[in-house]
């Protein structure tokens, strides 16, 4: 089947009865205590649903059948061996804690050589970029209450879809921070659809990553669409999944069009892969 035929195929999968919902719910995000990844951990039955934490950051916690279960997303920074401590509050203020063992996972490194020019920013493009690395930073933390109907999501655009997920950059050698989403080769100009339903709660025209679209899909679960040729969406506009919010296009660093996807949880980027269908 071609990917158009599939994500076709898919949409109306997402305004089927509850329980198809639910049954995605279970099986997508793949579960993966990587750098990257996301821990499932398992709260009981409780009437009311846990708050949990990981540091200061609020966890997406949502009904699977049954029981509460926090989905906790793990920063590509995180060291493997290292222990996560997620807090749950049940009612009645008691605490149980869980610790998240963080496992190997090897992502490729590039090297790349290229004019100094290039690698440092002119005074003026650092204090731009800084003061949208805060703006971001800050959008990103976004946490609000009502939960997902699904964690599944559809693939944004039509085209091959990258494994650079993770991926360590080095531009003349000096380190620069992983790639953080997944990257979708399609014609400028190609729709771009919301990969769940949500809110949109920034867009904006930024240095590195141009046109920007941040939805909120609830509990911190977000989505990111970077290098857009055109903004299809308005800030606190509400979308449905597949709906268009905007076109492909290489605004922004970037040499060829192409879409940049990011996920987040807990205020991490985790790797798209394990939210969508194979
Ligand atoms: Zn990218």
């Amino acid at each position: 089947m071609s990917r158009r035929r599939f994500l076709l195929s898919l949409a109306p999968a997402l305004a089927a009865p509850a329980w198809v919902a639910r049954a995605w719910a279970a099986t997508l995000p793949r579960a993966s205590a990587v750098p990257g990844g996301v821990a499932r951990i398992g709260l009981g039955a409780s009437e009311q649903p846990p708050r949990v934490h990981l540091g200061g950051d609020r966890v997406l916690v949502m009904r699977d059948g049954d029981e509460w279960v926090a989905f906790v997303g793990i920063a590509l920074s995180a060291k493997p061996g290292s222990k996560l401590r997620v807090e749950a509050e049940q009612a009645g203020d008691r605490v149980e804690r869980f610790e998240i063992a963080v496992a190997p996972k090897k992502y490729a490194s590039q090297h790349l050589k290229v004019p100094p020019g290039q690698v440092d920013l002119s005074r003026e493009h650092l204090t731009r970029y800084e003061r949208e690395r805060v703006h971001l930073s800050e959008v990103l933390r976004t946490f609000t209450d009502s939960a997902p109907a699904t964690l599944a999501m559809l693939q944004p655009a039509p085209g091959e879809r990258s494994s650079s997920f993770g991926l360590r950059r080095y531009f003349n050698g000096q380190a620069r921070s992983p790639h953080n989403g997944m990257d979708f080769a399609a014609p400028a100009g190609t729709p771009v659809i919301a990969a769940n339903a949500g809110r949109v709660i920034d867009t904006g025209d930024y240095f590195f990553p141009g046109r920007t679209i941040v939805l909120d899909h609830g509990q911190g679960l977000l989505t990111l669409y970077a290098h857009l040729e055109a903004i299809d969406a308005a800030v606190a506009q509400v979308v449905s999944a597949g709906s268009v919010i905007g076109k492909v296009g290489a605004t922004g660093r970037s040499t060829a069009a192409h879409l940049h996807f990011s996920v987040y949880l807990n205020a991490v980027a985790v790797d798209p892969a394990l939210f969508l269908q194979d």
